[in-house]
């Protein structure tokens, strides 16, 4: 089974994420582009944050709703700095959203 998810930088939440080719041992490594982050690359092992497309939307929409981060973080599992930092991304790029979305989903094998 295969399913895509979205991957967000373990150390900034930024989801400014592009593949980065693999290691050694064949995990796949990926480049966190925000500047003001000192990780750059990373493990998809290490990607705690990941969701499923669509979260994205949903945080924006239950935010819109009135809904707190935390009780968005509640209802679609994930945490709530996850939540806040699509707030804010999305405040800053309000068009950018659904590009956003499509640019780090990873293909992972079940
Ligand atoms: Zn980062």
């Amino acid at each position: 089974m295969a399913v895509y998810i979205q991957v967000l930088c373990p150390d900034c939440n930024s989801d400014d994420v592009v593949l980065y080719g693999k290691n050694n041992n064949g995990k796949q490594r990926l480049l966190c582009r925000n500047n003001e982050c000192s990780r750059k690359t990373f493990q998809l092992d290490y990607t705690y944050n990941a969701y499923k497309p669509g979260v994205k939307q949903q945080i924006v929409d239950m935010a819109m709703n009135g809904s707190g981060t935390r009780d968005t973080g509640r209802v679609l599992n994930v945490s709530k700095d996850t939540v806040t930092a699509v707030l804010k991304k999305q405040k800053n790029f309000p068009n950018k959203s659904t590009k956003a979305i499509s640019n780090n989903l990873i293909l992972v094998k079940k």
